[in-house]
């Protein structure tokens, strides 16, 4: 291998920036050539191409967002999309890829191997943690610190007017930011997808939290939460049925996705990159890279694209014990 293209896809995430310099900069220390593909697979079909060095990559470990920009692409879903993305690669000399995104890239770059036999490497990069093969996914982390932030904030104007407040966060189909985020913010519910509490419970437990002397409640909802209401049908269900809160609604949305990356996640990008080129340099193809108790390890993209993550069940026992 000669040459490496490395570029971001699918949704953008904290972390994205860290994982492109550390690609740029193994290619560059292993003395591989390394070219940056602009706006995913659109600009992979387009010739949208960069050579980079290890100075390009200069302050960006700390930037937000990508780079190297994302997109999503209609055209690779189809073999003649795939072809002139094949033309392009090989006219600029590129015998392998590295991608960054989630689930739908990863799809997209097993199609792409399997036709043209193009080994293929993929970083997981999302806040929604949705991605089988890994405890993290880049950005998560950032997106964690980011909400607990939001949160403590919230909490003020809470407790300042003895409020309820319906914090809706993103997470897709899973419950990880929420969970996590709602036992570092100490919420008083979390609602996620993996497990339905139902509207009693709800009710139940605002009213002992009440009772209990309580100033101020913070119930996180995750947005593909299954209880069947969102967040303002949820504060009207309320306050018709236990008129004794004063209700908000706050929907955190896409800020959820911007900002400098954590610690963790810078570290976690720069060791995923370093692996997925030594990878490709091995011979490997058609694999992600995740960690699990603090080691990277390699998931084929076939089982990363169709494994379902789990949610911590210990970590929902020491919610449930945190709000006694
Ligand atoms: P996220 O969902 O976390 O935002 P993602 O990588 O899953 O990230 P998608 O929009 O699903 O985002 O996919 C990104 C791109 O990957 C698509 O725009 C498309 O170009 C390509 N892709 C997705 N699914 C396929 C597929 N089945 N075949 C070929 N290409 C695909």
């Amino acid at each position: 291998i000669k040459k490496i293209a490395v570029f971001t896809s699918g949704g953008d995430s904290p972390g994205m920036n860290a994982a492109i310099r550390s690609v740029v900069r193994t290619c560059a220390y292993m003395k591989v050539d390394c070219v940056a593909i602009y706006r995913g697979y659109q600009g992979m079909i387009e010739g949208d191409f960069k050579p980079m060095d290890a100075r390009s990559v200069n302050n960006i470990i700390n930037k937000g967002g990508t780079i190297l920009k994302s997109a999503r692409c209609d055209d690779f879903r189809t073999k003649e999309g795939r072809k002139k993305a094949y033309d392009q690669l090989k006219k600029e000399g590129v015998d392998a890829f590295v991608v960054i995104g989630g689930d739908g890239s990863f799809t997209g770059a097993l199609k792409f191997n399997e036709e043209y036999d193009f080994p293929v490497i993929g970083i997981p990069g999302t806040i929604d943690n949705d991605i089988f093969g890994t405890t993290f996914t880049l950005g998560f982390d950032t997106a964690l610190n980011t909400v607990v932030e939001v949160i403590d904030k919230i909490r003020d104007t809470a407790s300042s007017h003895n409020r309820l407040f319906f914090v809706e966060v993103m997470g897709r189909d899973v419950g990880h930011i929420a969970l996590n985020a709602g036992v570092g913010a100490g919420a008083e519910e979390i609602l996620i997808p993996e497990e339905n509490l139902g509207l009693e419970r709800l009710l139940e437990s605002l009213k002992r939290s009440k009772a209990s002397g309580k100033s101020s409640s913070i119930v996180i909802v995750a947005e593909g939460d299954k209880i069947g209401k969102n967040v303002f049908e949820l504060k009207e269900y309320v306050e018709e049925h236990l008129p004794i809160y004063d209700v908000r609604v706050s929907v955190l949305g896409h800020m959820q996705r911007g900002g400098a990356p954590s610690c963790y996640d810078r570290v976690l990008a720069s060791r995923m990159g370093v692996k997925a080129v030594e990878s490709l340099l091995e011979g490997k193809s058609n694999l992600m890279v995740g960690v699990q108790d603090n080691k990277l390890i390699l998931t084929p993209i076939s089982k990363a694209i169709k494994g379902h993550t789990k949610i911590d069940k210990e970590l929902m026992r020491v919610s449930d014990i945190m709000t006694v």
